[in-house]
């Protein structure tokens, strides 16, 4: 299983509905996580950091709208896209959804094909790298659908590591990433890996990078980690 496989949290109390959507999301090529009350959703955002949820407005006890409320209004949690599953079609619920927070709504009786659609265009915009984009910072070019690297037009030869390891890093370029971080973008949270372990890639990264030249785009941020630029 690839750890670039990007984890969809659904979060639903109907089993029937349940199993159709999980169903199609891993057609989709997604690892899927299903919860099924409001509780078991909030421990399995902690637990697997799911790149998107799928949330059921009307669920027993924790409704919804409070679990999107609660995942929005924590910075550890809410950059998580969170599409809303509702029975209720009023324009108020509506809005009142994407008040919380919801990145998209969406009314049941729904559309599968439509809902897989909303969950693509949402990955595209936070997880491009999983869904075959073409990503460039400066003069590096990544191509996730093809698997390529080039910096100044020229072809680079990156291992299956530093490939994860650019990948991540060109998602968000500035941004600060710890050791712990990554680990968990590129090796998965299943695996034990030692942080020094992290270095050692970022080093070779560099020089794939540097093969033909040019300077080095990945800073190392003291007592922190790494970021891209
Ligand atoms: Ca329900």
């Amino acid at each position: 299983m690839s750890v670039q496989q990007p984890c969809v949290l659904l979060v639903e109390d109907e089993s029937a509905q349940r199993e159709v959507l999980t169903y199609n999301l891993e057609a989709e090529g997604f690892r899927v996580a299903a919860a099924e009350t409001g509780d078991e959703a909030m421990l399995l955002v902690a637990e697997e950091n799911p790149d998107l949820m799928v949330l059921d407005w009307m669920l027993p006890n924790v409704s919804g709208i409070e679990i999107c409320r609660r995942v929005k209004a924590d910075p550890e949690t809410r950059h998580i896209p969170i599409i809303m599953l509702s029975a209720r079609s009023d324009e108020g619920d509506r809005v009142r959804g994407l008040e919380t927070g919801a990145d998209d709504y969406v009314v049941k009786p729904y559309s599968v094909v439509e809902l897989m659609a909303r969950v693509r265009t949402q990955l595209r915009r936070t997880r491009p790298t999983t869904m075959g984009e073409r990503l460039s910072f400066q003069d590096i070019i990544l191509d996730s659908g093809e698997h390529r690297v080039f910096r100044s037009g020229k072809s680079l030869h990156l291992g299956p590591t530093e490939f994860r390891l650019l990948s991540t890093l060109m998602e968000r370029p500035g941004r600060v990433w710890t050791r712990e971080q990554l680990l968990d973008r590129v090796w998965g949270r299943d695996i034990y890996v030692d942080t020094r372990t992290i270095d050692v890639h970022v080093g070779r990264l560099r020089k794939a990078l540097m093969a033909y030249g040019g300077d080095n785009p990945v800073r190392t941020v003291r007592g922190t980690g790494y970021a891209l630029g």
